[in-house]
Formats: C-alpha cells, sequence, structure tokens
C-alpha cells in the first residue's frame, strides 16, 4: 500500500477544522493554545495516521537564523526531495500580530529570514501556515469567511458557503506564499496585520498536495485529488503546485521570487535537493534518537521536522507506527468481551 493523498488531505482538512474550533472556543476559555501547540498535535497526528511520515522536533535548532518552525521533507531518494518551509502565525482576533516580529541580523522581519533562508533553486519554499478560527458572524459574513478577503479555494468561482471543493473551516490552517506575506506586510498601511489582507493570497493547507475536481453536488469529504497516491508523478504535482503558489503575488509586489523560466518537468526535477540534510535523514530513519550525540553536526533547520518519504512502505521501514501502544486495543477488546 502506497500512502493514499486523498486521505491525507482529509486528515489535513480534518485537522484544519480542528484548528478551528480550539481557537474559536479556546481563546474564550482562556485556553489560547500557541503556534508550538497546534503544529506539534497537528504534525504528530498525521504521522500517526500515515506510514511513510515521520515527525520530530528538536530541542537544539537553527530557527532563529532561519525563521523556520517547521519543515516538510517530501520526496525520495531516487525522486529528490522539495522542503516546504513554513513560518507558522495565528490569529489573534482580526490580526495576525506576530507578524511584526523582528528578523535575524540586518533582515526586516521573520519573514525575511525565512525567505531568505530558501532557495528555490534547490526545492526549498518560504510558506506560511495561518491558524485561524473565529465566530460565524465574526466578520460580517453568514457563511463565517473572512469578508472581504478574496476566496480562492474554489476552481468553479463559487463563493464561500457555495463553494463544495471547501467550507471556511478548512481554513483553520491555511497556507500562503510567504512572498504574498511580505507583498502584504510591507505595503506598511493600516491593514497589514490584517487576516482579511492575508487570506485573499491563502488556500487550505490541503491544497499543497492535491485540488479537489468535483461536480456541483458532490460533498466535500468525498473529494478525490488529482493524484491518488504518491509517487513520483504526484511529486511533480506537488512541486508545479508550489511553483504556482510562489509566482502568485499582489501586483505591487516589491521583491519576487527567483523561478527560473522553464516549466518542463525535467528541469523542474533540477531544483530538488539530491538527499535529505542529516537531521532530516534520521527523522526519515526513526533513529534520531540514536544520534542525539551528533544533533548539534545535524544542526537542524527547524525545530519540527516532518518526513514523507514516497518510497517509505517499499522498504518497509514504516512499521514502527502500528502495534504499539501497550497492546491497549486488545484489552480494550477483552474487556468489551467480559462486560
Ligand atoms: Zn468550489
Amino acid at each position: 500500500m502506497v500512502l493514499s493523498v486523498g486521505a491525507l488531505r482529509r486528515d489535513m482538512n480534518d485537522l484544519a477544522v480542528e484548528t478551528w474550533r480550539k481557537i474559536e472556543t479556546g481563546d474564550e476559555q482562556g485556553l489560547a493554545f500557541g503556534e508550538n501547540s497546534l503544529t506539534d498535535h497537528n504534525l504528530w497526528t498525521l504521522a500517526q495516521k500515515h506510514p511513510g511520515l515521520n515527525v520530530h522536533r528538536f530541542s537544539q535548532n537553527r530557527e532563529k537564523e532561519t525563521g523556520a518552525d517547521w519543515e516538510w521533507w517530501i520526496g525520495s531518494m531516487a525522486q529528490g526531495w522539495l522542503c516546504l518551509r513554513v513560518q507558522a502565525k495565528r490569529a489573534y482576533r482580526r490580526t495576525y500580530p506576530e507578524l511584526d516580529h523582528a528578523g535575524n541580523g540586518d533582515d526586516d522581519y521573520q519573514y525575511d529570514t525565512l525567505i531568505n533562508s530558501c532557495d528555490l533553486l534547490r526545492g526549498e519554499y518560504p510558506l506560511h501556515v495561518f491558524y485561524n478560527g473565529w465566530k460565524r458572524k465574526y466578520f460580517g459574513h453568514d457563511s463565517g469567511w473572512a469578508a472581504p478577503a478574496k476566496w480562492r479555494a474554489c476552481s468553479g468561482n463559487a463563493g464561500p458557503g457555495k463553494c463544495w471543493h471547501a467550507h471556511p473551516v478548512h481554513y483553520g490552517c491555511a497556507v500562503a506564499s510567504s512572498f504574498a506575506v511580505k507583498a502584504v506586510h510591507d505595503l506598511r498601511c493600516s491593514n497589514r496585520r490584517m487576516v482579511t489582507a492575508h487570506l485573499s493570497w491563502a488556500l487550505p493547507w490541503s491544497y499543497l498536495f492535491g485540488r479537489s475536481r468535483l461536480g456541483r453536488r458532490v460533498r466535500t469529504g468525498a473529494a478525490e485529488p488529482k493524484v491518488a497516491t504518491a509517487t513520483p508523478e504526484w511529486l511533480d504535482w506537488v512541486q508545479a503546485n508550489l511553483d504556482s503558489l510562489v509566482d502568485e503575488l499582489p501586483a505591487d509586489a516589491d521583491m519576487r521570487p527567483r523561478l527560473p523560466g522553464s516549466t518542463q518537468t525535467d528541469d523542474r526535477r533540477q531544483r530538488r535537493a539530491e538527499q535529505l540534510p542529516a537531521y532530516a535523514n534520521a527523522v526519515r530513519r526513526g533513529t534520531v534518537q540514536d544520534s542525539l550525540q551528533e544533533i548539534s553536526f545535524m544542526s537542524p533547520v527547524a525545530s519540527c521536522v516532518i518526513v514523507l518519504d514516497i518510497d517509505a512502505e517499499e522498504r518497509g521501514e514504516a512499521d514502527n507506527h502500528t502495534g504499539g501502544s501497550l497492546d491497549y486495543e486488545a484489552w480494550k477488546a477483552r474487556q468489551g468481551d467480559l462486560g
């Protein structure tokens, strides 16, 4: 069995909804989940559910130098690797106040540091993941959408509430190009930190790995991805999708990503890392604990690292995800029999 992209995307949507609820109701309860807590839960859950995904949080890392909260490596030894380098920002009421966070050294802002740490020619993409949640009419739109932000989730030009591809709560985890975040924030106008300004450039994070192709009456839960399983062709699609995500910017953006003109698949494949860095390879093999002494030499770029090896199951290295948990399931089943 190869990793099912549809299942992965459904789980990412479910986690986006859960994240939304945590912020929507948690803040009121004084349970203000922070970015790290949300990231830990979301990445851990995905790794639990999908063999081929491995995750680790490093206490020693170069997050300050790179501005990266987490990194997602996707690929294989044979196909090369893409790196999604992510800064996570959560909404506090109507804004993302931490976008004002200063950068490292000479960088004005933390997003400049993140952008500068990425080399697009080596398949490293700077991204923001926004954690969102609010009450239905908070922005005055009955669907729950943060009007007047542009709704980009629909390929059929339907608006929020009418669109079957995505629901506003799927923006509980929303992804945007850090170049777009920079373009909006650099405007220095009053809405540069506003949720509404940034969501116009964001998509549900499940869109990173596939787009739903739906008839008008099909529900979101039944959405099929464009490519069904994590294959080399799927990796090509993910990369093309990332290219278009970082390439699409506000017209008045000062800084544009340096992507080569060619969109040939073979040329794209040249823009990947041939090998994983040592820390990510240790995560991939699930051997970080064995190599903790070497961790200072590994110098992880972000504190949290998740690796999706599309060839993992062929090597049979992913079986540490099942059968653990102290045989609790067997105990519970027997308890049921006795009751
Ligand atoms: Zn739609």
